[in-house]
């Protein structure tokens, strides 16, 4: 992403659920009471105790590599586990199919040194072709990264943490980066536009489709499905208050769905930041007449990444 959504986390808090009423002459079936939808304060803590409840992600590459190690045994690897993200994501949508087939080729690196700038592994300068290079970073350039994830333009680097994704996770990611790589191939508008204007924005917007679409496809429908359900059930339709529905227990189940049961917190703060601004997005999708919704999800864009951090 070419923003950091840091979430801010906070001390847990409980909201009580509904009792049974008493049956009546014949009883229908019996089915748990959706509890009711939180606020925000609940919000933040249910984030907290979900974030508590995993692990700090561990790094792969937690110092930077002697230049002679940094050779083909290293990035071998990252290239086939890229290829086959990019084999998974291409048969989402047209969108995807394209993403796959611009950067069907690309250069793989780890960080050398930091100092350099990007310094990445000779072999992998000299491998032909590439329109992108995608980077993975060490643990100690973790603060010199806006994101886990992300895209520098300037340099057509994608960047990443050398922690172990989930395949889904990586995909979905990596998808996101690279229609912003794509996009910034064919100078459009959203690309070149300063963060302030709504093509910026919409430009993320349509990077966060692409991300929710693959994750989406690969959980066979559930993550949108799972979405659409807690909404209904909360009987929310103003997507500024979709948010509401994520709670330690639902966002338990979208872990189940995704893959991301055992993911540490770098893979979680860009996956948590997905769900805050998806489920706005679907609450969007479900209420909003067709010709209304982008100048909604611009919007929403706007408001879930100044509410949860920017
Ligand atoms: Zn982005």
């Amino acid at each position: 992403m070419r923003y950091l959504i840091a979430l801010f986390i906070f001390v847990l808090g409980l909201y009580g659920c509904s009792g049974n009423k008493p049956v009546a002459v014949k009883s229908p079936p019996s089915f748990a009471a959706p509890q009711p939808p939180a606020n925000f304060a609940q919000i933040q803590s249910e984030i907290r105790a979900y974030m508590a409840s995993h692990n700090e992600s561990a790094w792969w590459l937690e110092r930077q590599v002697p230049e002679s190690q940094a050779n083909k045994k290293l990035t071998d690897p990252l290239r086939r586990n890229i290829t086959e993200a990019l084999n998974r994501l291409g048969p989402t949508t047209d969108e995807t199919k394209e993403i796959a087939k611009a950067f069907s080729k690309f250069n793989v690196g780890v960080v050398i040194s930091s100092k350099m700038g990007v310094g990445i592994s000779s072999d992998d300068l000299s491998y032909p072709g590439g329109k992108v290079l995608i980077v993975f970073y060490p643990k100690e350039d973790g603060p010199l990264h806006p994101a886990a994830v992300w895209y520098d333009a300037s340099r057509k680097v994608v960047f990443v943490a050398a922690v172990d994704w989930p395949p889904a996770v990586f995909t979905s990611l990596l998808g996101h980066e690279l229609s912003h790589a794509l996009q910034h191939q064919r100078n459009a508008l959203g690309s070149v536009a300063s963060k302030e204007l709504d093509e910026w924005v919409y430009e993320e917007v349509r990077a966060h489709t692409v991300e929710s679409q693959i994750l989406n496809r690969l959980a066979d429908g559930a993550y949108y499905k799972t979405l659409d359900r807690l909404l209904a059930e909360s009987k929310i339709v103003d997507w500024s208050e979709a948010y509401r529905v994520l709670t330690k227990g639902h966002l338990d189940e979208l872990d189940l769905i995704l893959g991301t049961k055992q993911a540490g917190h770098k893979v979680l703060n860009p996956v948590v930041a997905q769900h805050l601004l998806v489920v706005g997005m679907r609450c969007i999708e479900l209420n909003v007449p067709a010709e209304d919704r982008k100048r909604e999800l611009i919007d929403c864009y706007r408001v879930t990444t100044t509410r949860f951090g920017g």
